[in-house]
Protein backbone atom coordinates (compact mmCIF):
# COMPACT_ATOMS: atom_id res chain seq x y z
CA UNK A 1 0.00 0.00 0.00
CA UNK A 2 2.83 2.70 0.98
CA UNK A 3 0.07 5.56 0.60
CA UNK A 4 1.48 7.48 4.12
CA UNK A 5 5.10 7.25 3.49
CA UNK A 6 5.61 4.35 5.92
CA UNK A 7 7.77 1.26 5.10
CA UNK A 8 5.39 -0.96 7.07
CA UNK A 9 2.09 -1.46 8.87
CA UNK A 10 1.89 -1.60 12.29
CA UNK A 11 0.09 -3.27 15.38
CA UNK A 12 -1.47 -0.43 17.23
CA UNK A 13 -2.36 -0.01 20.84
CA UNK A 14 -5.96 2.21 21.51
CA UNK A 15 -6.28 2.64 25.49
CA UNK A 16 -3.42 -0.06 25.65
CA UNK A 17 -4.86 -2.34 24.23
CA UNK A 18 -4.29 -3.90 20.95
CA UNK A 19 -6.76 -2.31 18.14
CA UNK A 20 -8.28 -4.97 15.46
CA UNK A 21 -9.88 -3.95 12.72
CA UNK A 22 -14.19 -3.63 12.76
CA UNK A 23 -14.28 -4.80 10.09
CA UNK A 24 -11.70 -7.39 8.95
CA UNK A 25 -10.22 -8.54 12.66
CA UNK A 26 -7.03 -7.78 11.05
CA UNK A 27 -4.30 -5.84 13.41
CA UNK A 28 -1.86 -4.42 11.19
CA UNK A 29 -2.74 -0.74 10.58
CA UNK A 30 -1.05 2.92 8.26
CA UNK A 31 -1.14 5.54 10.61
CA UNK A 32 -2.03 9.06 9.61
CA UNK A 33 -2.79 12.25 11.46
CA UNK A 34 -5.74 14.19 9.95
CA UNK A 35 -6.35 17.84 10.83
CA UNK A 36 -9.67 18.57 11.53
CA UNK A 37 -10.00 22.03 9.71
CA UNK A 38 -12.08 24.72 11.33
CA UNK A 39 -14.58 24.35 8.50
CA UNK A 40 -15.19 20.89 9.72
CA UNK A 41 -14.84 21.82 13.25
CA UNK A 42 -17.69 24.30 12.91
CA UNK A 43 -19.90 21.75 10.92
CA UNK A 44 -20.05 19.45 13.83
CA UNK A 45 -20.02 22.39 16.51
CA UNK A 46 -16.99 20.99 17.67
CA UNK A 47 -15.20 23.32 19.97
CA UNK A 48 -11.61 22.05 19.49
CA UNK A 49 -11.09 23.44 15.52
CA UNK A 50 -7.85 22.51 14.21
CA UNK A 51 -7.29 19.59 16.12
CA UNK A 52 -5.74 16.44 15.07
CA UNK A 53 -7.29 13.42 14.58
CA UNK A 54 -5.45 9.78 14.57
CA UNK A 55 -6.30 7.36 11.79
CA UNK A 56 -5.44 3.71 11.32
CA UNK A 57 -6.08 2.38 8.09
CA UNK A 58 -6.45 -1.61 7.97
CA UNK A 59 -3.67 -3.03 5.91
CA UNK A 60 -6.09 -5.67 4.48
CA UNK A 61 -9.91 -4.12 4.03
CA UNK A 62 -8.78 -0.32 4.25
CA UNK A 63 -11.26 0.60 6.59
CA UNK A 64 -9.94 3.75 8.56
CA UNK A 65 -10.06 4.33 12.31
CA UNK A 66 -10.77 7.60 13.21
CA UNK A 67 -9.71 8.52 17.40
CA UNK A 68 -10.34 11.95 17.77
CA UNK A 69 -8.23 14.01 20.73
CA UNK A 70 -9.53 13.33 24.02
CA UNK A 71 -10.53 17.11 24.81
ZN1 LIG B 1 -9.73 -4.50 8.02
Amino acid sequence: MGLFGDSNPKEVLVAGQPLHCEICKNDLFWQREAQLNTAVATFFNFDWANATAQCYVCDHCGYIHWFLPNR
